[in-house]
C-alpha cells in the first residue's frame, strides 16, 4: 500500500477514531468497519484536504462533485451486503474511488461507472497504486447500467435520480439489492430495492443528501 502520506492526521489512529465514530452512529457490520479502518481515505482527496479526510463529512473532489461522507459509505455498503456478500457489484458514480475501494475489499468483482472522465481517471490511478486489481471501469452514464458485465448481485448508486432508473432494476439478479438515493435536492431518501421472483420490494432507509444523478457523459 502506498502510505507515504500516512502520518499525523492521516495515521492509523485517525482511521480508528473515524471507525469509532461510525460505530457510535450505528454502523454494526464488522466487515465494513474493518475494511474502513484499513483503507487510506486521505489518498482519495486532494493533498490540501488530506488532514480532513477522516472527518465524517463529504469533501470536494473537483468538477463540482464530492467524496461521500464516511457514514454514508459505511451505511450503503452495510445495506448492500447485509444478507449475503454479493459476488459482483455495479457501482454508479466512481467519483474519488473511495467507495469502490470499500466495495472491492469485500466483493470479488466490482464494476464502476462514472460520467465525468477526469474523475474516473484519477480514481483509477489511485486504486491501481494502492493495489486493487478487481475493479473494472467504464466512462458512461450509469442510467444505462453496464449490461455486458451483468446481471449483478448488487448495485450501489452514489448520485440521486428523481426516479429509480429502469435499466438498473433490469440488471439485478433475483434476490439482488439496489441501494440508491432517490429524489430532488433537499428531499432525498436512501432506498434499498430487493428484486424478488415476481416484484421489487422497496425499503426506505433514511433522509440523505447526494449530488444529482445527471444524464450523459462529461
Ligand atoms: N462514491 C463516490 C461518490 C462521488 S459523488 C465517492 O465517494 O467519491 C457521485 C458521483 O456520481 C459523481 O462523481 C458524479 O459525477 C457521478 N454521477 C452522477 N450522475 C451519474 C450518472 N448518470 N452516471 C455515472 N455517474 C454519475
Amino acid at each position: 500500500m502506498n502510505l507515504h502520506r500516512g502520518i499525523g492526521m492521516t495515521s492509523q489512529r485517525t482511521r480508528d477514531r473515524m471507525v469509532q465514530q461510525l460505530q457510535q452512529l450505528g454502523i454494526k457490520d464488522q466487515r465494513v468497519l474493518e475494511v474502513m479502518s484499513k483503507i487510506p481515505r486521505h489518498l482519495f482527496v486532494a493533498e490540501a484536504l488530506a488532514s480532513r479526510a477522516y472527518e465524517n463529512t463529504a469533501l470536494p473532489i473537483g468538477q463540482g462533485q464530492t467524496i461521500s461522507q464516511p457514514y454514508m459509505v459505511a451505511r450503503m455498503t452495510e445495506l448492500l451486503i447485509e444478507d449475503d456478500l454479493p459476488e459482483n457489484v455495479l457501482e454508479v458514480g466512481t467519483g474519488s474511488g473511495y467507495q469502490s475501494a470499500v466495495l472491492a475489499s469485500l466483493i470479488p468483482r466490482v464494476f464502476s461507472v462514472e460520467r465525468i472522465r477526469p474523475l474516473q481517471d484519477k480514481a483509477k490511478t489511485v486504486l491501481d497504486e494502492i493495489g486493487f486489481r478487481n475493479i473494472s471501469f467504464k466512462h458512461s452514464d450509469g442510467g444505462w447500467g453496464w449490461k455486458a458485465c451483468g446481471p449483478y448481485q448488487g448495485i450501489l448508486a452514489a448520485a440521486a435520480p428523481a426516479e429509480i432508473p429502469a435499466k438498473l432494476l433490469q440488471q439485478l439478479l433475483p434476490m439482488a439489492k439496489l441501494v440508491i438515493p432517490i429524489g430532488e435536492e433537499g428531499q432525498q431518501v436512501l432506498q434499498r430495492i430487493t428484486r424478488t421472483d415476481s416484484a421489487y420490494e422497496v425499503e426506505t432507509i433514511e433522509a440523505v443528501s447526494f449530488v444529482p444523478f445527471l444524464k450523459g457523459r462529461a
